[in-house]
């Protein structure tokens, strides 16, 4: 018999996720959420050094151990210089087409603590002005952060505490419609850690336990490629828990489970997946298996990184994906779902 993911639990720790800012390399503050919300299931968390969290479930039979991760670490900039105009140049974290960050708002967070707001717009931002603002190309030297603050050169900047090494973090722009739409920035992968939060709050409020020990790593460099090239070295096989991608020639609709065959590193394994094609047909759970040849996962980064394990990659279908995403809540309960056939399989 299949769960019953908690929707309401589900989306609400979903918003307080996507509240909160965490571009890769500055997720300290979404891991105390992550950290109190695993406390107040009861399950036990520790860290790896470079502060990805690390939670534990004893399965039935602790012979074998299985991974699950999926990764709180957004897109982001960082601020690569301080211009003499007052304004940031940026450098990205993680990779994303600079139209689709442009006008949006942001937040510069200093290594003090303080915050400051501001909006990332190209270098010729106003068709008043610049003959070529429709066509100016959107390239990273091409755009910069105007702060909301009184500044008209470099000195008044850094008088604020500003600095090159600051993190800049994007406003999600988090919406959950009546229709049951999730759009925000950086669904993923939070739509994914609050599926496996709903799978860890199924066991607790359904008693059940999974077939085998499992380990979810909840990832924090994924987005800049070594989230998971560490894994504990008692997992066996690891399901990467990653968003599914929508368009083109692809299956994957934004209320599925997406099941990915084979992406930009290779082939998953082969019986893993076609273990999950099962029992996503056996359980009636809307789901789409496709190939995604511009994509790598946190499973990808454990194998290349050496570990011994077999790795697949699931997740909810994302439209726009690092640009202005949109899912449908159906998929992250589909993906907690297949997520709970699997480890009770
Ligand atoms: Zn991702």
């Amino acid at each position: 018999m299949s769960i019953q993911p908690n929707e309401q639990y589900i989306l609400n720790f979903l918003k307080q996720l996507l509240d909160t800012p965490s571009p890769s390399g500055f997720t300290a503050q979404v891991m105390k959420l992550v950290e109190a919300e695993a406390s107040s299931l009861g399950v036990k968390l520790s860290w790896n050094q470079k502060g990805g969290a690390i939670l534990e479930v004893e399965g039935e039979d602790s012979s074998r151990t299985i991974g699950l991760s999926a990764h709180v670490d957004t897109l982001g900039a960082m601020v690569r210089a301080v211009k003499s105009e007052g304004t940031l140049r940026l450098t990205s974290v993680g990779g994303f087409m600079m139209n689709s960050m442009e006008n949006e708002y942001c937040v510069i967070h200093t290594r003090s603590g303080k915050t400051y707001t501001g909006t990332i717009l190209s270098t010729h931002p106003s068709v008043h002005v610049y003959s070529d603002a429709r066509d100016f190309k959107r390239s990273e030297d091409h755009m910069e952060v105007r702060i909301d603050e009184l500044v008209h050169s470099k000195e008044d900047v850094l008088k604020l505490g500003i600095s090159v090494g600051d993190f800049v973090s994007f406003d999600s722009r988090a919406v959950m419609t009546d229709s049951g739409f999730v759009k925000s920035r950086h669904i993923d992968d939070k739509a994914s850690v609050s599926a496996l939060f709903g799978l860890l709050e199924s066991m607790k409020r359904e008693s059940w336990k999974p077939k085998h020990n499992l380990k979810f790593l909840i990832s924090n460099y994924e987005e800049v490629g070594h989230g998971a090239a560490y894994i504990p070295q008692d997992i066996d096989e690891m399901i990467a828990v990653d968003m599914g991608c929508i368009g083109d020639d692809l299956s994957c609709k934004e209320t599925d489970v997406s099941i990915c065959a084979k992406d930009s590193s290779g082939p998953y394994d082969y019986d893993m997946t076609s273990k999950l094609i099962e029992l996503a047909k056996a359980e009636n759970i809307p789901f789409a298996v496709d190939v995604y040849p511009h994509y790598g996962s946190d499973a990808s980064a454990a194998l290349s990184a050496g570990n011994n394990i077999r790795a697949a990659l699931i997740g909810p279908g994302v439209h726009a994906s690092h640009a202005m995403e949109r899912t449908h809540k159906q998929a992250v309960f589909n993906t907690t779902k297949l997520l709970a056939a699997y480890v009770r399989a």
